[in-house]
């Protein structure tokens, strides 16, 4: 029976000590719960710091500690004093929370601190490694964890890996400030599936990895060395039955009552846990402006702020809590009267059945983060209002991620004060049919998309991605399909070897200039060339030019310019086949003004095409001047002969008769080949695997879709190929 592994920061049990006894108290967090739902497979493992620093532990309590944990399917990682301060205070909470939350003024970069983080990472890594098994499914949760995707993947290649980010991922302007910024995309994509909560995330994620490690996505997936990574958002929901059940809890009306709520003074509540990136001190100087502007509502409403104590070790937590508890005083004491108080401020944690409570009393609730990766506090408190007599209203903050899916809500931008505090105008005086009809369509949203759901479809997305994996190892040459071409290789009498050059025997660069053959690729056509039974065509768009200067001195033959060009081993090159290229001097004008236009790009002009290169410039500039030139130019060719192709970071305009698919038919028919192989990595080498016979050995290099029997990876699997045939 497969596994479920679940790894954490934290394991969904509080562990803690008391005179000597140690208590483990399960914990009923949303991430618990949607595990919990889900009913595949029987097995379930959860890893995670159990939240005792193992410095303070003695290893006979770290045992007994374990035991208890297991007999819960927990295990723990035990962490140092130190490692938490590095690991947990340090990397996680001072450098990443801050910078993936837009704080970078509270970034700090430090390198012992990512040391740790390191070293957690792979202490995860070694205490999990032992318990995978084939078929297992391993989900990692959040930014703690970045690294642990790879690291697995390294112990266990096979392994079924989803990773989870519960925070935004910001913009590449933040990410790129990170030192160890490479390092922490190539952690996370070593996950199969990578799932965010909002498409912005995703958005971001996609431009930080192309632009950091080059690689590049189609519809959301990568091609990551033989594996497919795919990227997508999942917004995490709520245990909706359980909030929207809690108006029928018999203490719901006690609580109401004691929060001291009769229906004259009307309620707003602020419900989060006391960190910087929630905005309540914006959002208290809001209100405050609010009660300055308009006196009429003195008496007649109060703020119920619920701040939850967090990150206590952490500095500027303090300083925050301080600067809150004097506002609060000051709104109080300038305001308040003996009858009425304008805030009421609770710095505690307040358990279901309370804060359900204060879900049903409010007649609105101000949740205005500066960011927030989801914010589940404003789908609790929506699912609240079910069948409510008195509906309370949503102001939320267009930057919590909760905000795509809760558009009904007032939506606000949680700095613009003058904006709050006509939101917070607005909820008081929205009347109860519009309330109750925004409520209805957020709440049809909310009830469906649950956190079981979310849960499941993270699984049933990551199974998924690893069928069509199993699709793309299908078309891999396996030991046995090697032996089998071997011996169709020493058997045949005729040997014929088409390949093309860049992208296919040697990587790209980023000055096409710059990608010359090495010596090794050298050696390696020169051994197979030599072999008087073979004859290796290389099939390049490059110009005579430089594919003459490049492998003019091997004995092999060369295809220039995608067929215009043809020369037989080490003779001149042929009398080209007469091509027209009067449409040269109408398109050229088109393609200078988009250089113009594209800081980076250049023209290459060849015999017979003209080349419009991208590689060098913006990447998203790049990508639209691609589309808008394709466009410009696929109108203004319909009446010549010539074809518009889009290649890897290329726009190619040449004449249609003059393509690899013709130059590898004039090869296959000069005599009856027993051993056809054939290699390429582009949309022009897919003419050139169209012409193939039927028992030809075809290899597309990297990802997309192909007519080729077989994949490889790049240049330096197939080099490994063609050096065993020398
Ligand atoms: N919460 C709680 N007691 C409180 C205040 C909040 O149990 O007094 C819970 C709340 O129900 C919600 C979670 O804490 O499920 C906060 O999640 P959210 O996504 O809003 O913010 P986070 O703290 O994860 O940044």
């Amino acid at each position: 029976m497969s596994k479920l592994i679940i790894v954490s920061n934290r394991l969904p049990v509080t562990v803690s000590r008391a005179g000597g006894k140690i208590n483990l108290r399960p914990s009923v967090g949303g991430v618990a719960t949607g595990m919990s739902s889900l009913s595949e497979p029987e097995e379930r493992l959860w890893f995670g710091w159990p939240g005792l620093a193992d410095d303070r532990l003695t290893p006979e309590a770290e045992q007994t500690v374990a035991q208890k944990l297991h007999e819960l399917d927990c295990h723990p990682v035990f962490l140092s004093a130190k490692d938490v301060r590095g690991f947990y205070s340090g990397f996680s909470n001072k450098t990443i929370w801050p910078l993936f939350h837009y704080f970078v003024q509270h970034a700090i970069f430090k390198e012992e601190l990512w040391e740790s983080y390191k070293r957690v990472n792979g202490l995860f890594c070694q205490t999990i490694s032992p318990y995978i098994d084939e078929g297992d499914t391993i989900w990692i949760h959040d930014y703690q964890l970045m690294l642990l995707p790879r690291l697995i993947r390294e112990q266990a290649p096979h392994a079924k890996i989803g990773f989870f980010l519960h925070i935004p991922f910001p913009s590449f302007e933040l990410v790129r400030l990170i030192p160890w910024r490479e390092e922490i995309l190539e952690g996370l994509l070593g996950a199969d599936l990578l799932g965010f909560h909002e498409y912005d995330y995703v958005r971001h994620f996609l431009s930080s990895v192309y632009r950091i490690t080059g690689h590049e996505h189609q519809l959301s997936e990568l091609h990551i060395e033989d594996r497919l990574v795919r990227v997508d958002a999942f917004p995490m929901g709520i245990d909706y039955d359980k909030y929207a059940d809690s108006t029928e809890q018999p203490d719901v009306q006690r609580e109401i009552e004691r929060i001291g709520a009769n229906r004259d003074v009307r309620l707003i509540i602020s419900v989060d846990r006391l960190d910087y990136t929630k905005g309540i001190l914006v959002r208290l100087e809001a209100y405050d402006w609010f009660l300055t502007t308009h006196p009429e509502y003195r008496g007649k409403v109060s703020l119920v702020v619920i701040a939850v104590p967090s990150r206590t070790k952490v500095d500027q937590y303090n300083e925050l809590r301080d600067q809150i508890e004097q506002l609060v005083g000051r709104v109080n004491g300038t305001y308040g009267t003996l009858d009425w108080t304008p805030i009421s401020y609770m710095y505690r944690s307040l358990p279901f059945d309370k804060l359900a409570a204060l879900y049903n009393a409010a007649d609105a609730a101000l949740i205005t983060p500066l960011r927030d990766g989801m914010n589940l506090v404003a789908k609790e408190f929506i699912a609240c209002q079910h069948e409510k007599e008195h509906q309370g209203i949503l102001i939320l903050s267009e930057m919590a991620g909760a905000a795509s899916e809760l558009c009904e809500a007032i939506v606000v931008n949680p700095h613009n004060k003058d904006r709050l505090v006509g939101a917070i105008k607005e909820a008081l005086e929205m009347p109860q049919e519009e309330r109750r009809r925004r409520n209805r369509l957020m709440q049809s949203r909310v009830s469906r998309y649950t956190v079981s759901r979310w849960a499941h479809d993270f699984i049933s997305n990551l199974n998924d991605i690893r069928a069509q994996q199993e699709d793309l190892l299908t078309a891999r040459i396996s030991a046995a399909r090697q032996e089998e071409i071997d011996k169709q290789y020493h058997a045949a009498k005729r040997r014929l070897f088409l390949l093309d050059y860049d992208g296919t025997l040697v990587p790209f660069v980023r000055r096409p200039e710059d990608a010359h053959p090495d010596p090794q690729v050298l050696a390696i056509l020169k051994t197979l060339a030599g072999d008087p039974k073979n004859e290796v065509v290389v099939i390049s768009g490059r110009d005579k030019e430089t594919l003459g200067a490049w492998l003019g001195d091997l004995p092999v033959n060369l295809i220039a310019e995608h067929g215009a060009f043809f020369r037989t081993r080490d003779q001149a090159w042929d009398e080209p086949v007469p091509v027209e290229t009067d449409w040269k001097r109408i398109i050229r004008p088109i393609l200078e003004l988009y250089v113009d236009r594209t800081p980076g790009s250049l023209l290459e002009e060849k015999d017979y095409s003209l080349v419009w290169h991208c590689r060098k410039s913006e990447p998203d500039l790049a990508k639209l001047r691609t589309q808008e030139l394709s466009d410009a130019l696929t109108t203004l060719t319909a009446n010549l002969n010539i074809g518009v192709f889009e290649g890897s970071k290329i726009v190619e305009i040449k004449n249609i008769s003059v393509n690899k698919g013709e130059a590898a038919r004039m090869w296959l028919a000069k005599q009856d080949w027993s051993f056809v192989f054939c290699a390429g990595d582009d949309y022009t080498d897919e003419d050139m695997f169209a012409a193939l016979p039927e028992h030809a050995v075809s290899c597309k290099i990297g990802g997309g879709s192909s007519k080729a029997r077989f994949r490889l990876n790049g240049p330096a699997e197939l080099r490994r190929l063609l050096a065993r045939f020398g």
